[in-house]
Order: C-alpha cells, then sequence, then structure tokens
C-alpha cells in the first residue's frame, strides 16, 4: 500500500511522512479513524513508507523488495492481529483469509471482516493466545534491519487481555513498532490508550472523494458530487451507494416527509419500523439524502443555488422550497445529523429513527402552530 493509494487525508501523510523524515517514530500508535476513512490503508502505506529503501518526500517507490513484502503483507518482521473465532487459534490460522479480503477491499470494516468470515453470529475477538504469539514475535530476533512490527486492527476487540498488550508496550524489545488501528480510542483500555500516539484520521474531504470517483468508478461529476454528498466521507457507503440504483431514497423520502408534515403517527411508526428493517447502511444513505436534499431546498431557496440533481429530484426540491420554512429546515439538520451520530454509536436503530420522525413533527408542528397563531392575531 503507497499513499497515493490512500484517498484523501493529506494533512495526516504530511505529518506521517515529516515524523519518518526527521526519524520520530513513536514506538506505539493509534491510527483512530471511522468507519471508510481509510485508516487501515493509511497505516499499511506508513509501515511500507518506513521501510521503503528508496523512498521519496511523498511516498514509498512500490517496487523495492521491502515495498512488495509489504504490498504482499510477507515482510518478515510484520505480524498481523485482528478479530477471530475460536480461543484456540492464532490470527495466523486466519491470514489468508484477512489478506484476500484486504485485497478486495483495503477499506473494509469489521462487519465486512466478519461477513467474510462467514462469522456474523460468531463473538470475534483477539484471545489471549493471540497476545502471547505477539509478545513471542516481539521478542524473536529481527530477519531485517528494520523494525518488529506488530500491527494491531479493531484493537477494540481485546478485550481484558489488553494488559498483556499494555505489558509489552511499556516495555519494548528494541525497535518495536506497536501500529494499533482502530474506529474509536475510546474503546480500548486507558492505560494502553495513553501509550500510544494517536493519528486521528478524519471522514474523507469532499473534494478528494469527488475526484477518486471519478477517476476510479466513471461516474461524471455530477454523479460523483451526489454520491460525495450523501457518503459523509464514508468510501465504504459510497461503495454501496454506487450499487444502489440512483433514486432509491427519494420515494421513501417523500413518503417520510408527508407523514410528518401531516402528523400521522400510526402510519409514521410502521413507516420507521420497516426503515429499521432496513438495516444500517440504508439507514445512514437515507439519512444523509434526506440532509443533502433539505440543504439543497435551503441553498436553492436562499441563494438561488440550483442543486445538482436529477430531473425528478430537483422538481421535488423545487415544490419543497416554496412550502418550507427556513427555520424549520435548520431544525430538521440538526435533528438528521444528530440522528447519523447516533447510528455510527450504535444505539438501537429502530429507535433513532422513530424518534427522529417524532421529533421532526414536533419541528414542523411548531410552524403550523406559529402560523395560526398569525392567522388569529390578524
Ligand atoms: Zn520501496
Amino acid at each position: 500500500m503507497r499513499f497515493s493509494d490512500v484517498i484523501g487525508l493529506d494533512k495526516q501523510k504530511a505529518f506521517l511522512i515529516s515524523g519518518v523524515q526527521s526519524n520520530r517514530i513513536a514506538h506505539a500508535q493509534f491510527f483512530e479513524g471511522p468507519r471508510g476513512s481509510g485508516n487501515l490503508a493509511l497505516a499499511l502505506a506508513y509501515i511500507q513508507y518506513i521501510h521503503c529503501s528508496d523512498k521519496s518526500s511523498q511516498d514509498s517507490c512500490g517496487v523495492c523488495t521491502n515495498c512488495k513484502q509489504f504490498a504482499n503483507l510477507v515482510y518478515p518482521d510484520l505480524r498481523l492481529s485482528f478479530p477471530y473465532y475460536g480461543s484456540k487459534s492464532i490470527a495466523t490460522d486466519f491470514y489468508a483469509d484477512f489478506k484476500t479480503a484486504l485485497d478486495k477491499n483495503s477499506y473494509m470494516d469489521f462487519a465486512m471482516w466478519a461477513q467474510w468470515l462467514d462469522a456474523e453470529n460468531k463473538k470475534l475477538n483477539i484471545p489471549a493466545l493471540e497476545l502471547k504469539q505477539m509478545a513471542q514475535h516481539m521478542n524473536l530476533q529481527p530477519f531485517s534491519d528494520g523494525y518488529k512490527v506488530q500491527l494491531i486492527w479493531m484493537p477494540e476487540f481485546l478485550g481484558t487481555e489488553a494488559n498483556m498488550l499494555l505489558k509489552l508496550i511499556e516495555e519494548p524489545p528494541e525497535n518495536s513498532l506497536f501500529i494499533l488501528v482502530g474506529e474509536s480510542a475510546e474503546n480500548v483500555l486507558t492505560t494502553i490508550k495513553s501509550r500510544t500516539q494517536i493519528t486521528r484520521i478524519p471522514p474523507i474531504d469532499n473534494q478528494s472523494m469527488v475526484q477518486h470517483l471519478e477517476r476510479t468508478h466513471e461516474l461524471d461529476t455530477d454523479g460523483a458530487l451526489r454520491i460525495a454528498a450523501m457518503c459523509g466521507g464514508d468510501y465504504l457507503l459510497a461503495q454501496e451507494l454506487l450499487d444502489n440504483s440512483e433514486n432509491e431514497y427519494l420515494e421513501p423520502f417523500i413518503q417520510w416527509l408527508r407523514l410528518v408534515i401531516a402528523v400521522k403517527r400510526f402510519e409514521m411508526i410502521s413507516f420507521s419500523e420497516s426503515i429499521g428493517k432496513k438495516g444500517r447502511v440504508y439507514q445512514k444513505g437515507f439519512l444523509h439524502y434526506a440532509l443533502e436534499i433539505l440543504r439543497s431546498t435551503l441553498l436553492w431557496k436562499e441563494a438561488d443555488v440550483e442543486p445538482g440533481f436529477s430531473e425528478k429530484e430537483s422538481e421535488f426540491i423545487r415544490k419543497l422550497r416554496k412550502v418550507i420554512d427556513l427555520h424549520v429546515v435548520e431544525e430538521a439538520l440538526n435533528l438528521i445529523s444528530d440522528s447519523l451520530y447516533s447510528i455510527d454509536r450504535n444505539i438501537n436503530q429502530k429507535l433513532i429513527f422513530n424518534t427522529l420522525s417524532h421529533h421532526m413533527m414536533a419541528v414542523f408542528g411548531k410552524k403550523r402552530k406559529k402560523e395560526q397563531a398569525t392567522n388569529t392575531s390578524k
């Protein structure tokens, strides 16, 4: 993996590169980034860059022996750990799977990995035996003159074994490099977290996402803008949205807004349930879509900026901007953003949508009451 294979994240890349060039390489680091941000890809590009024997000020060369070994994850001093099932197994038993899954998609998240292992109903973790293997690996004489690298993907799954890792990080053998890659440092033992240098990886910025989508998915600018606007910097979501048809969310969104405006509480319950059943990806796509439509409505109304949507969608937004109140849209945008945040925190998803719908009704209802009050006072 080279830095150029990682979408966006220019600041983080520059920071990591300057660290290597000035020989400031912390022996324990945490790459923390949300789903679809490329945290693992960036970490892999980083360790390859460190070991590349012909690196430039921008990237690893990609062709030297070390680069090739890192690209294939066979560098002799590199060891990978990740969640898997079975307390008597070690990560190495699942190496081939992991490598293939990663080759297929270097932005893979935990759910995709579990699916890949066909282990969605099994408990995946990083068990004690794996920690022992880690210690053994780090204490072995190195094969090369580089670092002994231990990469731990999703350290959130260490559980109580985290203490064993803590000991390793506290008393590291010479030339150790521990790279932890996860979504949330909050879910990792505080003592470990405090001993690592944390690189925070944000969602991918809009411009880089658009460029990448145009280049690698053969989308025209409008199409790339649409997907980028809806995926919120999550490249996995972008890939999923690409697989979905263009107007998948339009009809349900219209239906939803109709129920909200008409305060159809009873019908809303079954509507919320049907959305809840479709799972996290769909809900996120739906809510990002709702944000985009409402934002475009606001922009069109306020700044006369015509949205880059399909004809059918533009027609809907044209109608919506005539009837919708600015303050209502602003409040609705906040509510939807909050719900998106909650979905990422894995709070009961069915409940989130139901709660959001009821809050939306209240927001739209407030406007109605205000109008009624103004009408009566006239
Ligand atoms: Zn190289």
